[in-house]
């Protein structure tokens, strides 16, 4: 990272991008016929550009409610990935709250695990703000490097 890059961050459209229902139906359909149908909402959104940490996905047992980011309601977040949040979640809700070794044993069975996982950790600096894009390549900024902050995860 150098001083004169610029911060770039997704932006939430107004008009959603994801069919949020659509794609949780399909979940359920593939991987949990035989649980109950449970709203998936966008959660709302802070307005911060900038973060330490995002919660991507929430499952709440009282309300039975998963709530996915909105900065993932984006043309930059594939498919494959909201749908590996909302099976998280879905996982929550059939098997309880603990990411014990069988709840990871069941994450694996989601088709684009591996994918989703690679994307995050490609992409979790633009959805933190962070990314940046550096414009000009100046030889003598490139020397003084800073070190990026520490990114926390924290998911679902
Ligand atoms: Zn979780």
């Amino acid at each position: 990272m150098t001083t004169n890059a610029a911060t770039f961050a997704i932006k939430s459209p107004a008009v959603s991008v994801h069919n949020l229902e659509s794609l949780a139906s399909e979940v359920r359909s593939e991987y949990f016929p035989d649980a109950n149908g449970i709203p998936v909402v966008w959660g709302k959104n802070s307005g911060r550009k900038r973060r330490r940490s995002i919660r991507l996905g929430s499952y709440h047992r009282g309300t039975e409610l998963i709530r996915i980011h909105p900065l993932l309601n984006s043309t930059s977040v594939p498919v494959y990935f909201i749908q590996s949040i909302i099976y998280h979640e879905f996982l929550h809700h059939v098997l309880g709250p603990a990411h014990d070794r069988r709840f990871h044993r069941h994450e694996r069975r989601f088709r684009y695990h591996r994918e989703s996982k690679e994307w995050l950790a490609h992409n979790l600096p633009m959805l933190l703000g962070l990314r940046t894009k550096p414009k000009h390549v100046d030889r003598r900024r490139l020397r003084t490097k800073v070190s990026p902050p520490p990114v926390q995860l924290s998911l679902f």
